[in-house]
């Protein structure tokens, strides 16, 4: 059979959620859909003197409850299934936080690491006046995801901020510290699982703890961050990957020092006295915790059997396919879903907007007092719903999601 879509299996997620909730017929109609999409075509004058036009998409997938917001992709295979996913699932996370936003994701068809700096910004300031009018800060909120970061979201800041006329530093968050981000953004996803990953640590069946071992597929924003915090944290992290390839060493091995490595040379791949695997094998490898944080349809109904791991910590989007859900269930390996585990970084976000909108700003202990007082309510009310419903974590997480979006609908009218 082929793999279905990332759409496809968002939409069987949501479905799934609307069956055990008995779900009004309309309002999942209304939820099976996108509200808006655009696309660009974005012109770029490449450093060679000729014209290349980029590919580039924005989804809003529900306003319900607020803006919407979302990050900004570049990857060669960004397509429009994979966006309005990603959409959808943005719309879930941030209900399941309780935050007031809708859901958004941008996504922009191309290998950054092919452009020059120059390039870059010429395709992201052009990415921009495409989606002007489309996105604010009280209408859709940009953010950064896969192989987009702090430098790009201040070149949509800019901009969004000369083309309004003003600055607008709430059109887009992620930004650096200089100009209206807020501290702790940058560790945020990682720190925002890690809170999760403590309180199933500490509940009563779960063995895991310091002395676990550990594996990160992917060693970018989300992975890098998590590896060194859990490092401090004294758990062992014995593989490691990122795009060329993975690497393991059952001794343990120190992220801040395969950084250095891989700031040198490009690659994690070859850090000294590891063993080198493929991404695939790496994820087979036994182990306690599992964290994939690269890229979606990593753990599917193909591989599913062969997880070692006891727990997954799924902080990439859409990393778990919903056929290897039903299997992992069956092997008692117990899943901590997506808009759970990754939403550290959206909760920043908003902490982020919301300090532009007030131009008040917040130390670092601040921030992660407040991100981790959301993560922890955010997990017990999942685990509570899932408890009540019987059913596994992504599914009392999506009920709750998904019942906190058709309440916003019901009361508004449609
Ligand atoms: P990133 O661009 O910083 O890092 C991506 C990493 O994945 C890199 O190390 C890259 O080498 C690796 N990678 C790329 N292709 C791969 C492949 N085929 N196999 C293995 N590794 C591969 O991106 P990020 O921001 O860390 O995002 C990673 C995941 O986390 C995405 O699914 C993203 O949607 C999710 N996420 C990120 C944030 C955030 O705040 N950054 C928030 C929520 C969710």
């Amino acid at each position: 059979m082929p793999a279905a879509n990332p759409f496809q299996n968002a939409l069987r997620q949501l479905d799934r959620a609307a069956k055990k909730i008995n779900l009004n017929e309309d309002i999942l109609n209304i939820l099976r859909n996108p509200i808006r999409i655009l696309q660009v075509y974005i012109p770029v004058r490449m450093d060679d003197g000729k014209v290349k036009v980029f590919h580039g998409y924005r989804v809003q997938h529900n306003e319900s409850r607020g803006p919407t917001k979302g990050g900004v992709r570049y990857h060669p295979k960004a397509d429009l299934s994979e966006v309005k996913a990603l959409a959808m699932l943005m719309t879930w996370k941030c209900a399941l936080m309780d935050i007031p936003y809708g859901g958004a994701k941008g996504g922009v068809v191309v290998d950054p690491k092919k452009l020059s700096h120059g390039e870059l910004e010429r395709l992201t300031r052009g990415y921009v006046r495409g989606l002007n009018g489309f996105i604010g800060p009280n209408r859709d909120i940009p953010a950064p995801d896969v192989y987009t970061n702090p430098q790009i979201m201040a070149w949509i800041m800019d901009e969004a901020s000369r083309l309004t006329g003003y600055n607008v530093p709430g059109i887009v968050t992620g930004k650096p510290v200089e100009i209206g981000g807020s501290h702790g953004r940058q560790y945020a996803t990682a720190q925002g699982g890690i809170f999760v990953l403590q309180e199933v640590c500490g509940m009563k069946g779960v063995k895991c703890d310091r002395f676990s071992r550990v594996i990160i597929q992917g060693f970018g924003n989300a992975g890098s961050y998590t590896a060194k915090i859990l490092h401090s944290m004294k758990f062992k992290i014995i593989g490691l990957s990122d795009s060329k390839g993975a690497i393991m060493d059952l001794k343990g091995l120190d992220p801040n020092k395969v950084e250095t490595y891989k700031d040198k040379t490009g690659s994690v791949v070859g850090y000294p006295g590891t063993k080198k695997l493929t991404n695939a094998k790496l994820l087979e490898q036994p182990c306690e915790i599992l964290i994939p944080a690269a890229l979606d349809n990593q753990i599917t109904g193909q591989n599913a059997n062969r997880i070692k791991a006891k727990i997954i910590l799924e902080l990439a989007n859409g990393a778990i396919t919903p056929e290897a859900d039903d299997k992992l269930n069956k092997k008692n390996i117990l899943v901590i879903p997506d808009i759970l585990s990754n939403a550290g970084g959206v909760t920043v976000s908003y902490f982020e907007w919301v300090q532009n909108m007030q131009q008040y700003y917040w130390d670092e202990e601040e921030v992660m007092a407040q991100l981790r007082k959301v993560m922890t309510r955010a997990f017990k009310q999942t685990f509570e719903t899932a408890k009540l419903h019987q059913v596994d974590l992504r599914m009392g997480a999506y009920i709750l999601a998904v019942s906190r979006v058709a309440e916003a609908i019901k009361l508004r009218g449609y």
